[in-house]
């Protein structure tokens, strides 16, 4: 069996890991000149062949969740003292565990995907060599899709009466606050970008409007001098008209308003689509139910990802090498189904299908159980979680200063 890894993000570098376990031969494409993904930090946006730069990273970003639920289960960060960090750190994590488990030499760096097709038996990927411009097309039984998804900008339909005259950038694009001093800026979105970048700026601009649609107790996080509002409705000139009927005279915009899935490579025969940000039809957000040896790691959101990243991993490749069996075709349609009735009950629609936060224990018990993944993640490691998730939603600046040690598979402290 041959299968390939699309990007070496954490993702990819995991898929490649229990790829590499199990003595199966892979090669894992990269767009990009290193491993990390959205971790390596660009001050630029387009890379040194004219492609878009995939890192939504900005310079002073730290982790929104402690190191310890951001690591693999065999692999540990060598970090003391401190357990929200800094992406250059997450990098070190990312290129030290390649190099610890010799993974380098079947990465392709510098490969973009450009094509994958269905073919008798398996996937035809085309991949071009970004240094010589060539492209190649080879033959894979399996193929990972782990290309992220924080990297093609989502924006809100407002109404455009006539063209924003300031400045206006996504988040995808926000590198360092300096270019909001003393400015009028409006923050739409309420995620954890638009928070970070709010406390980020709020020292040196003039004023901060937060466009969000939260409760009283979510504004009582930020700083007294922020003004919060409901959805933009319209844009005119540097005004802004609110969902209230009040409006606002801003001089930058920036959107903090997410991401799009995006696989530009997949061909119309490999039966995948994406509606309103739903990407399916597949179970358990991981198989393809149309061709269940096409995988998908990491597209569920609002949860621990590196941990979701393993067991997703973890239970493709017990498919794939036969130790377990999917279920039938109807059987996983059906499942897809009652899962999107759940969301539908939870008030959600088709753009927060796989938002898994009500139910990320569950969701990883499942996974782990459709492909008899041992040992599961730790109870301890959703106990770490949660905790750390309580306290963000306390304080958004003190939170980064709890310092958690895991003791054991069973105990964590909180210095
Ligand atoms: P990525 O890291 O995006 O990697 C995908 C890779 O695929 C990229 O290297 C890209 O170049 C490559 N690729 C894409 N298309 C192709 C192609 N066609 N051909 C070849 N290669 C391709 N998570 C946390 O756990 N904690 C945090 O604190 C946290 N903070 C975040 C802050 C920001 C601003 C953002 C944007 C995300 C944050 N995340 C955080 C989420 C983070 O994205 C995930 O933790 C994780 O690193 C994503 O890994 P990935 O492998 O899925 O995607």
């Amino acid at each position: 069996m041959k299968v390939a890894v699309i990007g070496a993000g954490a993702s990819g570098l995991i898929s490649a890991k229990v790829l590499s376990e199990k003595g199966i031969n892979y090669d894992v494409f990269e767009t990009g000149d290193q491993v990390g993904g959205t971790w390596i930090y660009s001050e630029n946006t387009v890379d040194k062949h004219g492609l878009p730069v995939a890192s939504s990273m900005y310079r002073d970003l730290r982790t929104n969740l402690p190191k310890e639920v951001m690591e693999f289960s065999e692999y540990h960060y060598d970090i003391e003292n401190v357990s929200y960090i800094t992406p250059s750190q997450v990098l070190d994590y990312l290129q030290s565990f390649c190099n610890e488990y010799n993974l380098k030499d079947n990465i392709k760096l510098e490969h973009l995907v450009t094509r994958v097709s269905r073919t008798d038996g398996g996937w035809l990927l085309t991949a071009k060599d970004l240094n010589h411009g060539t492209e190649n097309t080879t033959f894979y039984d399996a193929v990972f899709i782990c290309n992220g998804h924080y990297s093609l900008p989502n924006y809100p339909e407002v109404e455009v009466k006539e063209a924003f005259t300031g400045l206006s950038l996504h988040s995808h694009y926000y590198k360092t606050p300096d270019i909001f001093d003393n400015k009028i800026v409006l923050i739409i979105g309420m995620g954890p970008s638009a928070q970070d970048i709010t406390f980020n700026i709020h020292p040196n601009s003039k004023q901060i409007y937060l466009s969000h649609h939260y409760t009283e107790e979510v504004k009582q996080l930020f700083p007294e001098d922020i003004i919060h509002k409901p959805d933009v409705k319209a844009i005119e000139g540097k005004t802004v008209y609110f969902e209230d009927d009040t409006n606002a005279e801003v001089d930058a915009i920036l959107y903090c308003t997410g991401y799009k899935y995006s696989f530009p490579f997949l061909d119309e025969s490999c039966g995948i689509k994406v509606y309103n940000n739903y990407v399916s039809p597949l179970y358990k957000q991981v198989f393809s139910i149309t061709h269940p040896t096409m995988v998908f790691i990491g597209l569920p959101f609002r949860s621990f990802l590196f941990p979701m990243f393993e067991i997703q991993a973890r239970c493709a490749l017990n498919t794939l090498t036969g130790i377990v069996n999917l279920p039938p075709r109807e059987e996983m349609l059906e499942d897809m189904k009652s899962w999107e009735k759940v969301q539908i009950s939870r008030g959600y629609s088709e753009n927060k299908f796989h938002m898994i936060s009500d139910c990320i224990y569950q969701y990883f018990r499942d996974v782990e159980k459709v492909g008899n993944v041992t040992p599961p993640c730790p109870d301890m490691i959703f106990k770490l979680f949660y905790r750390a998730a309580k306290n963000r939603k306390s304080d958004l600046v003190k939170y980064r200063n709890e310092v958690f040690k895991i003791i054991d598979a069973e105990n964590f402290i909180v210095k």
